[in-house]
């Protein structure tokens, strides 16, 4: 005779909040279907601040990167999974508090990331035309909260400061000749304020040499394809950079310093639009009358001063956790062991281990955590459900989500874009009928 499920009758049905929709949300999520079986299974209810789910593959990735987006199809099959239940436009702290969904949930699981840039802790930093990449990104990206921001791109020079993947967007973005974005999801307010953008030359300014640079390889190949603007890179700082490496090079260094010496070995191109790569230089004050006019910048490993003039500096320098009321936080991040933080509380993602490695980082890393919560599990005590204690009727659920989703990506097609992204509230949730 087989036993079905029926006759065990000993199916276990634990419930798990995830509080974030970002990539390590559904990573979590998807870890604890693929851990359900014929002893146990996870209910998933995901609670998203934003009235749109997918986090940084929404409001952080670069518009001219689609391709990186399309993980946003294995998301949305991970919410159409039994068991998933999505409650975005929900807030916590506001809404709901982490004590309310820990006496609810079997486990809570907080995957929030980190949305804050971290800052240089220089003289002038908070001039105007002095941000951060964390308000610029989501700013092109047309994420609600940023749409009012006032991004001054009256001038000639920019400088984006930090080596890594953010800066390289950054200044992409920056650098790029904008009509090369209306094919792209970039929220209709950046186009036309990049349209109208008066800056030719972007400086990305490293502190270290090139040979320590936080760029990964795709990324600095890329960019000899971009069709209207020059890219220069000194080919002195990278022969420098490839002696101070040594024979011990790493492959990912070698990759990178590879991929720039091709850049700094083309032949130069006379576009309107320049991209300077500038290394070894420490950021050591902003000055300006009222707003921005220099970066002082010391020359890293002596004394050596130098002034480069700009209008507009953004800091691509990494980022820090918000932190969340009645969860501990220490250097930008959740305080956690492996990911545990207390009682039935985890935490996944940038706010478990801080800003780094791509989306894919976060499926392992969330199926690490995940086998440890489920180990935890013994018998299912959670209790009430959290539709008891949401009191405000514009949730945004995975069938209001669909629906705007789809209403955005009707109203791209006409204009050739993948989406044309409604960027207010309001307007998110009227697209979603509520
Ligand atoms: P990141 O890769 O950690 O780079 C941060 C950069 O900021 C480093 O070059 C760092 O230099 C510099 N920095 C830090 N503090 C500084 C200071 N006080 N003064 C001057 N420079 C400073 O961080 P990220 O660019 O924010 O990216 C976060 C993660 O997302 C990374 O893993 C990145 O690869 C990933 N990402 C991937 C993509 C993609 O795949 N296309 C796109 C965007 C982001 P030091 O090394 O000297 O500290």
């Amino acid at each position: 005779m087989t036993l079905t499920r029926f006759d065990w009758g000993i199916v276990k049905r634990f419930k798990v909040a995830i509080v974030g929709a970002g990539p390590a949300g559904y990573f979590a999520a998807q870890a604890l279907q693929n851990l359900s079986d014929e002893s146990r299974t996870f209910d998933i209810d995901m609670i998203e601040r934003l009235p749109t789910p997918w986090g940084l593959v929404r409001s952080g990735v670069a518009p001219d990167h689609p391709k990186i987006k399309t993980v946003a199809k294995v998301f949305e099959k991970i919410a159409k999974s039994e068991g998933f239940r999505l409650f975005a436009n929900v807030e916590l702290g506001s809404d709901l508090t982490v004590e309310q969904l820990q006496e609810r949930y079997d486990a809570v699981v907080i995957a929030t990331g980190s949305a804050i840039g971290k800052k240089l802790g220089i003289p002038g930093e908070d001039l105007p035309g002095s941000i951060s990449a964390a308000t610029f990104v989501p700013w092109y990206n047309a994420h609600p909260d940023f749409k009012d921001e006032s991004i001054d791109l009256s001038t000639d020079s920019a400088i984006v400061i930090g080596a890594g993947n953010v800066a390289m967007d950054v200044a992409r973005m920056l650098a790029l000749e904008p009509s090369e974005l209306d094919p792209t999801d970039t929220a209709d307010h950046a186009i036309d304020a990049l349209k109208k953008s008066s800056i030719r030359n972007v400086l990305i300014s490293a502190r270290r040499g090139a040979e320590h640079a936080a760029f990964t390889s795709p990324e600095l190949r890329e960019l000899p394809k971009l069709e209207h603007t020059n890219v220069v890179i000194a080919k002195s700082d990278i022969d420098e950079a490839i002696a101070r490496a040594g024979e011990d090079i790493e492959r990912d260094t070698k990759s990178n310093l590879d991929a720039m010496l091709l850049i700094a070995e083309r032949e130069a191109t006379s576009h309107e639009r320049t991209m300077t790569f500038q290394f070894l230089a420490t950021p050591i004050e902003i000055k300006g009358n009222a707003r921005v006019e220099e970066v002082v910048f010391q020359r890293t490993g002596s004394e050596e001063t130098f002034s480069v003039p700009c209008g507009l500096v953004i800091t691509a320098i990494g980022y820090e956790a918000a932190s969340l009321e009645g969860i501990p936080y220490e250097r930008g991040k959740v305080v956690n062991t492996d990911g545990f933080v207390r009682d039935n509380l985890y935490v996944v993602g940038w706010a478990k281990r801080g800003p780094s490695g791509v989306i894919g980082t976060n499926k392992s890393d969330a199926a690490d955590v995940m086998h440890l919560l489920a180990a935890s599990l013994k018998e299912p005590k959670s209790a009430g459900d959290i539709t008891e204690i949401l009191h405000h009727n514009k949730v945004v659920t995975q069938m209001h989500w669909e629906q705007i989703n789809a209403a955005e990506v009707a109203a791209g097609e006409p204009l050739g874009k993948p989406r044309r992204k409604a960027v207010l509230r309001e307007e998110l949730l009227n697209l979603g009928g509520l």
